[in-house]
């Protein structure tokens, strides 16, 4: 891994504005690495390529970091999704995703501290890509849960739980009705939750911590999850806090990282400059923090949550005015001295 370079994927849609604005702040601050652009998505297929060519997997894996910005992925048949092949190539098993009240921004859950990281995993579940159409009239995808993998997930949780100072790790899954697949995460969770018992550990069943993150997110800590489902919550939890726009997340492997939004290429913005690009700027904080530049991270974090608290430069989807280039600007000019 290297502090000196950082892969680029600025992604479909929405992505180039954000990963602009994002890059502009990073250097602003003095975070300037040589940035390694490369392609994947709908950008790769329009140059006649595969949605993730081989080469920039390779690169990842050399430079070891990564800042992608979302990747379109057509509904149905076509091109399978960019995103689950970078992970899967990559054996990024692990998707981290914290979820912050920001004080200023309004919402229907505004009055509520909500700080939730969710972990999910990453690799497998019903995103292994196992499908299948035995009859014309029948199609099946299978759930792929492996003690292996289920065994690093809780590993890794649990290692991040302690050194972010958390105190409870909380299984989400539906071992009710998926007896065998479910069944083994939730036996490997306990399993883990053993050699852990300095981090208080329970499980709830998927439906109900749908209910509960609406009534009452503060009992949540930190949650783990199996692949779809953590894709769902955290959907539902970047809702909790204001919205997509807010929401980061980070891919980690055992050797490299990708650092990405929750969101996707949001097409119904696209090109009109009004996009918010918070949710790929934090992180890109957790990719600083990543690399050990806590103070840089800290720095960028203060001035966001200075423009947010301030509430008179906030892009469209937190109820503002400002376009994706004056929130930048300002998020600047708060953040260097
Ligand atoms: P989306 O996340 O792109 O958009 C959902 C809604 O949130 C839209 O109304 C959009 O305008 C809004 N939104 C999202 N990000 C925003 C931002 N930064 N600022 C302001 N508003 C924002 O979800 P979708 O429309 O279901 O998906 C569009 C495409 O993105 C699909 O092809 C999907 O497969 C893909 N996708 C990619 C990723 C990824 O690359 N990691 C993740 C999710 C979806």
């Amino acid at each position: 891994m290297s502090g000196e370079r950082v892969a680029v994927i600025p992604g479909d849609g929405i992505g180039p504005e954000i990963m602009d604005a994002t890059i502009g702040i990073l250097e602003a601050t003095g975070f300037k690495p040589e940035w390694v652009y490369l392609d994947a998505g709908l950008a790769a297929i329009e140059k006649g390529k595969e949605a993730v060519p081989k080469e920039t997997i390779e690169a990842i894996r050399q430079i070891g970091v990564a800042l992608k910005g979302p990747t379109t992925t057509p509904k149905g048949g076509g091109h399978s999704s960019a995103n689950v092949t970078i992970r899967k190539a990559l054996d990024l098993f692990a998707n981290v995703r914290p979820v912050k009240t920001l004080p200023g921004v309004q919402g229907p859950f505004a009055h509520m501290d909500v700080d939730i990281i969710i972990v999910r995993e990453n690799t497998e579940g019903l995103y292994a890509g196992i499908e299948y159409q035995p009859h014309p009239d029948v199609a099946q995808s299978i759930k792929v849960v492996t003690r292996q993998g289920s065994h690093r997930l809780f590993k890794y949780t649990f290692d991040m739980a302690r050194k972010q100072g958390r105190k409870r790790v909380t299984l989400v899954h539906k071992a009710n009705i998926m007896k065998l697949s479910d069944g083994l995460l939730l036996e490997e969770f306990y399993k883990a939750a053993e050699e852990n018992t300095d981090l208080e550990s329970n499980d709830v069943l998927v439906d109900n911590c749908c209910m509960q993150l609406v009534t009452r997110p503060q009992q949540f800590d930190v949650l783990v999850t199996e692949n779809l489902y953590g894709d769902i919550i955290s959907d539902l939890c970047a809702g909790l806090v204001g919205g997509l726009g807010l929401a980061p997340g980070a891919n980690i492997g055992t050797d490299c990282a990708v650092f990405e939004a929750v969101h996707g290429s949001a097409p119904d913005i696209a090109g009109k400059g009004v996009a918010n690009p918070t949710a790929l700027l934090l992180s890109a904080l957790l990719m600083l923090r990543y690399l050990g530049r806590h103070e840089q991270a800290d720095r960028i974090l203060g001035s966001v949550l200075r423009v947010c608290k301030d509430g008179k430069c906030l892009t469209m989807d937190l109820g503002g005015k400002a376009n994706t280039k004056e929130y930048t600007r300002e998020v600047i000019s708060c953040s260097t001295p």
